[in-house]
């Protein structure tokens, strides 16, 4: 894949870029090592004093960076304004609790009476120089998830962007650079992803992050693992929205559009299948149908559209080829199924509505990555559960009920790093993100995702 920005909404490239050397991958490791050495000994006061510089910096660029956002990757202006303004709170999140979420921790006095462990404490060290692996669906947020804790706990930074957001890619290290952070601490590598085992083997690299496809998290984490180094993995997902017969229906309806759509459809977390009682099957099946057509398919940068195009001609491409294998296998559209009328360039699709689905179909296990909505009747909560968890992934999930005994059965059985009860996943810097089954593993975010990349150190005095 050439590293390139190359606008979505009418395919045309507007700037490449050249891959960095061997030499210049090497002067960055470098420098990444010889910045850890002196910024793991800053204070925490410090590094909330540069993240908030970053922060402010963001807040008065943000106009500008979503524009480059939407350019390179097609999301809606408003939606790329909105996410900058979620990475600003995110660093300031960080900025104000890393020193308390990290705070040295004491063993229970009752845990350690008479064991000769009782002044022991444990301390949350830095790691060094971690590389993050990052995709171009939220090409600012991703990065900044991964940043903000990193840097806040004296960690430095390697980022190997996706190749289609270079220039969101570049505008991050100097985000970071123009702060204030010291030569080093972060640093983009425009690189193709073959650089990435050199780079991830380099003894100076001592962990790594992925946020991406499932095939890009197997490679990265076994090279990892290969070298005895952790992984943090955001996959993909596939998430179930389930309907049950005591919803507020409308609402339900209402948000599931939102749920699909958001991002041009291109979300981990989006909702992507729609399991929903049979009671109430029909007026969900027709509320949500027409929400979807209504949808104004267009120009990201026109404040009027609601969905833009998918990020790249392949990713379009390998959408139909799931919604034409679910045709074929007889799957019914209520909507879409098609590219939109009226558009000659560009790589856009309709919003797509599909019943009829079952597990012959490659669309009921994989994951549609463009908004394309699978819809399935059920006649208990039984079997929305099973139906729920008859996926490879297990990133988040959806329950609309106003019964709390649903509530409580979702919440034990689902098989998802998130239960979201009347409203659609979202994420918050003081909740932990992440999944479990093919979504991945370790958690980011909250205190889990700026532990994660700690040296754990138990001190011990005798
Ligand atoms: P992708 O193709 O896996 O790319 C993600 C990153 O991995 C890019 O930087 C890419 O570099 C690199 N990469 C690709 N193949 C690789 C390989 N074999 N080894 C190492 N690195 C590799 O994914 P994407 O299309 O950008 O993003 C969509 C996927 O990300 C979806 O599955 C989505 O659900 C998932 N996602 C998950 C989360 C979460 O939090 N769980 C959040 C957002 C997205 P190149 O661009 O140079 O190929």
């Amino acid at each position: 894949m050439p590293i390139a920005t190359v606008n979505p909404a009418d395919g045309k490239t507007l700037r490449t870029f050249d891959p960095l050397s061997d030499e210049e991958i090497e002067r960055r490791l470098a420098a990444a090592d010889a910045a850890f050495r002196t910024y793991r000994t800053t204070g925490f006061e410090e590094r909330a004093r540069l993240l908030n510089a970053a922060a402010d910096k963001l807040e008065r660029e943000a106009d500008d960076i979503a524009r480059t956002m939407t350019t390179e990757m097609g999301k809606p202006l408003a939606a790329a304004k909105a996410e900058a303004a979620k990475c600003v709170k995110a660093m300031r999140w960080y900025a104000a609790h890393a020193e308390r979420l990290l705070a040295d921790e004491r063993p229970d006095e009752d845990d350690v009476r008479d064991s000769g462990a009782e002044s022991a404490k444990v301390h949350y060290r830095p790691l060094g120089p971690v590389l993050a692996v990052m995709p171009w669906n939220f090409p600012l947020w991703q990065v900044v998830r991964f940043a903000a804790p990193a840097l806040m706990a004296g960690n430095v930074g390697l980022l190997k962007h996706a190749s289609n957001v270079p220039q969101t890619a570049l505008y991050l290290e100097d985000l970071f650079r123009s702060a204030g952070f010291p030569e080093g601490c972060f640093q983009t590598l425009l690189v193709p992803s073959g650089a990435i085992e050199g780079i991830l083997r380099d003894d100076r690299v001592v962990a790594a992050t992925l946020t991406g496809s499932e095939p890009a998290g197997r490679s990265v984490a076994s090279i990892a693992g290969d070298e005895i180094k952790p992984t943090v993995l955001e996959l993909g997902g596939s998430d179930p929205y389930l309907v049950m017969p005591s919803a507020d229906v409308d609402a339900a309806a209402r948000t599931a559009v939102t749920a699909r759509v958001q991002n041009n459809g291109q979300s981990c977390i989006a909702a992507k299948r729609f399991i929903v009682h049979e009671d109430v099957y029909e007026e969900f099946a027709g509320k949500f149908t027409d929400g979807m057509r209504a949808l104004r398919v267009g120009d990201p940068m026109e404040d009027s559209t609601d969905v833009g195009p998918l990020s790249s001609e392949q990713g379009r491409a390998d959408l139909e080829e799931l919604v034409d294998d679910a045709l074929r296998k007889g799957a019914e559209p209520l909507c879409g199924a098609q590219r939109p009328e009226g558009f000659d360039h560009g790589w856009y699709y309709a919003p797509t509505v599909l019943t009829d689905v079952t597990d012959t179909m490659r669309i009921h296990r994989e994951e549609a990555f463009g908004p394309v909505a699978t819809l399935y009747r059920v006649p208990d909560l039984d079997a929305a559960v099973e139906l729920a968890n008859d996926t490879p992934f297990g990133l988040s999930s959806n329950l609309w009920t106003h019964d709390e005994s649903d509530v409580e059965r979702c919440v034990r059985d689902l098989e998802a790093g998130g239960v979201f009860v009347n409203g659609m996943t979202a994420s918050h810097p003081a909740l932990p993100f992440g999944g479990v089954k093919r979504s991945g593993y370790g958690r980011e975010l909250a205190a889990e995702g700026i532990r994660a990349f700690c040296n754990v150190t138990t001190v011990w005095r005798g």
